[in-house]
């Protein structure tokens, strides 16, 4: 009796089990079935397992059809310019050669559906681990942001046209300003002078937010004007820090430029002439103009927020990425500011940015204009004891190097015009 009743029991267990199961598996699919977002799964062969209608709607493909076909087939992916996705972009196929086990997300890229039509997408891709954490699959989620992206660009372009029109009355002011407050042109008393600096030093403040948010506004719709050329990041630094060094001096800090160091110098990159040590040159293919601004911008900064002591600007590097480093030893930056500093009109909050001006644009545009030439910034930094900030950028081989300059003199050759008007740094 009890074997039968143990038996009876155990067997309801399973019974029990089941129904969850199958519960689960229906809970699961009516979600799949009814969130908008496109969801995919592909196995580790690249084929669709799943296929949710959300990603049939926003591909135009339906269910039946995109199942078992391989994703490449379905999921065509471009850029703005409308150029196919390369193996390195796509981050379906670099999901399954990266180790880390980590989602990838690209909230940039445009989806051709089966129509051909043109549809930006935000996509995140996760991979799919066995318990052995071995990769058997990944999980695609994507969704159409059209709507977003016509918001963003409608409010881009207020803030373009706004600042646009109104840094001209304020350029005017800061003439006049200008003006009164000099002594061969107006006389003016001493408190009449005290009111009229303030003033100038807040119309300065005004067009420099003006500029800034223009910058900002182009550098989100693509509009950021960009000729990248070869540039030898060494020499280029160089002569940017002896052109920027005297706000430094002014403030009693002093400056110091490292070119390359023993424990970074690869040995290929170092020649031996008459037994002078020759250091390497670190090409790479930028817009020396935007690459000015961002680093002008580390350099104020480290100026701004450092009250004694010493700024280094440096580089380094390996045969992959050319380093640069803005080091202070100013007040530093707290630990729970880092991660939001590279975002838009963000300011930590003490009493050395109270009471110094600001945008709180500068390292958002930096922060973009550096990813516009598949580069990376950031920060590390201890409060009370500086920060430094560094930029790795893509370093071209010295073969590389030699083709780009060969490209650049036979474009030159065939447009004479160009090379007046486009600087070429060494
Ligand atoms: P801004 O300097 O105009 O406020 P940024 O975007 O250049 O704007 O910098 C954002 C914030 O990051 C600054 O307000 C400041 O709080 C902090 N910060 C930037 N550079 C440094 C630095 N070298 N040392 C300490 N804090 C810094």
């Amino acid at each position: 009796m009890l074997g039968i009743g143990h038996r009876k029991q155990s067997g309801a267990v399973q019974g029990k089990l089941e129904d969850s199961l199958q519960d689960e598996r229906q809970t699961s699919s009516i979600i799949l079935n009814a969130i908008e977002d496109g969801v995919m799964l592909i196995d580790s062969h690249g084929v669709i397992q799943l296929f949710n209608p959300g990603a049939a709607n926003i591909t135009g493909w339906p269910s039946s059809e995109a199942k078992k076909l391989d994703y490449r087939s379905v999921i065509k992916l471009v850029n703005e310019k409308n150029e196919a996705y390369t193996e390195e972009q796509d981050p379906l196929q670099k999901i399954f050669k990266q180790a880390s086990g980590e989602p990838l997300r690209d909230n940039q890229a445009f989806l051709i559906t089966r129509s051909g039509k043109q549809v930006p997408i935000s996509l995140s891709v996760s991979p799919l681990l066995n318990q052995n954490r071995a990769l058997t699959g990944a999980v695609a989620v994507f969704r159409d942001v059209t709507q977003e992206r016509t918001e963003e660009k409608q409010r881009s372009d207020f803030i373009s046209t706004a600042s646009h029109e109104m840094r001209t009355p304020v350029a005017a002011i800061e003439g006049y300003l200008a003006l009164a407050l000099n002594d061969k042109v107006s006389t003016i008393d001493t408190r009449a002078r005290e009111y009229l600096e303030k003033a100038h030093e807040s119309t300065q403040h005004l067009g420099k937010l003006f500029q800034d948010l223009l910058t900002s506004a182009k550098a989100e719709d693509g509009r950021l004007i960009s000729h990248p050329i070869l540039i030898e990041m060494g020499s280029y630094l160089e002569k940017l820090v002896n052109d920027l060094r005297f706000s430094a001096d002014k403030k009693g800090l002093s400056v110091e430029f490292n070119l390359g160091s023993a424990d970074t110098i690869d040995a290929t990159a170092i020649s031996m002439i008459n037994q002078k040590v020759i250091m390497p040159l670190y090409f790479v293919s930028i817009d020396p103009d935007r690459l000015r601004e961002v680093v002008t911008n580390l350099f104020d900064n480290a100026v701004k927020y450092t009250e004694q002591g010493k700024i280094t600007i440096g580089i380094t590097g390996d045969n992959q990425v050319v380093q640069i480093y803005v080091r202070d030893t100013g007040v530093g930056i707290p630990a729970e500011d880092i991660p939001h500093l590279f975002q838009k009109f963000y300011r930590v909050d003490n009493s050395a940015t109270r009471t110094i001006g600001g945008t709180g644009l500068g390292l958002y545009i930096g922060r973009k204009i550096i990813e516009l030439y598949q580069g990376r910034i950031w920060v590390e930094s201890e409060q009370g004891k500086g920060s430094t900030f560094y930029i790795n950028l893509p370093r071209l081989t010295t073969e590389q190097a030699d083709s780009e300059r060969a490209r650049e003199a036979s474009q030159t050759a065939i447009n004479p015009i160009n090379s007046l008007t486009t600087p070429v740094l060494q």
